[in-house]
């Protein structure tokens, strides 16, 4: 229950390229808070000036919402509203405030959405695959081992995976995950959308891999990838794919107790398959 004299902490999302998806009640809110923090507060001025807001900035990024945080919860304690937004979309998807959003419903604050746009929301709503459901994976890791291993655990899933990515890391992970999901799995690339240069583009991973590797276009802008879920949990294609990066690394027996796991397929017919690819590799 909310204290009666408490401010409330408004969730506000912002637009992820079109400055007209910011809704009224997220420009009205952003008008009447007593103070907004802000991921980037050089970069949400420019939004506010556009719509001739003056409302205060605090910055509240990665590297400071330990600290900023109790100072926040005091001036929402003593009876200030304030707004939570980042630099695009919606604050806390792949963005920073989850320490605050927790420990204000901790305090018993009232926190309230003033929903908009997400860019992976917008994405799966136009992509066309299976939206009944999904998993959102943020971020996949950097550096290609961990990448591939990531990968490698979700490769029997069977719901739609939705992936953020940095452009400049978008050939690589195509061709990680080719390689980790099987290379006819369907997918979309989904590119600065809301913006002057929105695209989708969908077809097999291995058609993405070599249309992201030719197009001069692609090292610019931002992307949502999705991937179609695998078939079933033990479709064909997948494990071998399964298999084929763990034999990479391990003995065929290991290799494929672990793809029985990771797959939920059968561990003897996943035995005999690795032995299969080990002749095709080794022929
Ligand atoms: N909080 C944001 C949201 O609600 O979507 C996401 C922030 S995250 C740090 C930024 C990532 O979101 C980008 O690297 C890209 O993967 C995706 N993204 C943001 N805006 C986008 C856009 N206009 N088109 C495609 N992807 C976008």
């Amino acid at each position: 229950m909310t204290e009666r004299n408490q401010g409330v902490l408004y969730v506000v999302a912002t637009p992820i390229g079109n400055l007209e998806d910011l809704s009224p009640r997220a420009r009205d809110t952003l008008a009447q808070v007593a103070l907004i923090a802000a991921e980037d507060t050089r970069h949400t001025a420019k939004l506010l000036s556009h719509c001739g807001i003056r409302t205060p900035l605090v910055s509240l990024h990665d590297h400071n919402e330990a600290e900023r945080t109790p100072g926040l919860l005091e001036k929402l304690s003593a009876g200030a509203s304030l707004a939570l937004v980042s630099d695009a979309g919606t604050p806390l998807v792949s963005d920073p405030g989850y320490q605050l959003v927790r420990a204000a419903r901790a305090a018993g604050i009232r926190v309230s959405p003033v929903p908009g746009a997400c860019a992976l929301i917008a994405a799966l709503s136009a992509s066309g695959l299976p939206t009944d459901r999904f998993v959102f994976e943020g971020f996949l890791p950097q550096k290609s081992a961990a990448r591939r291993a990531r990968l490698v655990k979700l490769a029997g899933e069977t719901r739609t995976l939705v992936f953020y990515e940095s452009v400049h890391r978008l050939v690589e992970s195509l061709g990680d995950m080719a390689q980790t999901f099987g290379d006819t799995r369907s997918a979309v690339i989904a590119r600065e959308l809301t913006k002057l240069h929105e695209s989708l583009r969908n077809g097999t991973l291995r058609a993405l891999a070599a249309w992201a590797k030719s197009d001069s276009y692609v090292g610019k802008g931002e992307v949502v990838m999705l991937v179609a879920g695998a078939a079933s949990e033990s479709d064909g294609r997948d494990a071998d794919a399964v298999l084929a990066v763990l034999l990479e690394e391990l003995p065929v027996k290991q290799a494929a107790a672990l793809a029985a796991k990771l797959t939920g397929g059968k561990r003897n017919a996943l035995y005999q398959r690795a032995l299969e690819i080990t002749k095709t590799q080794r022929s």
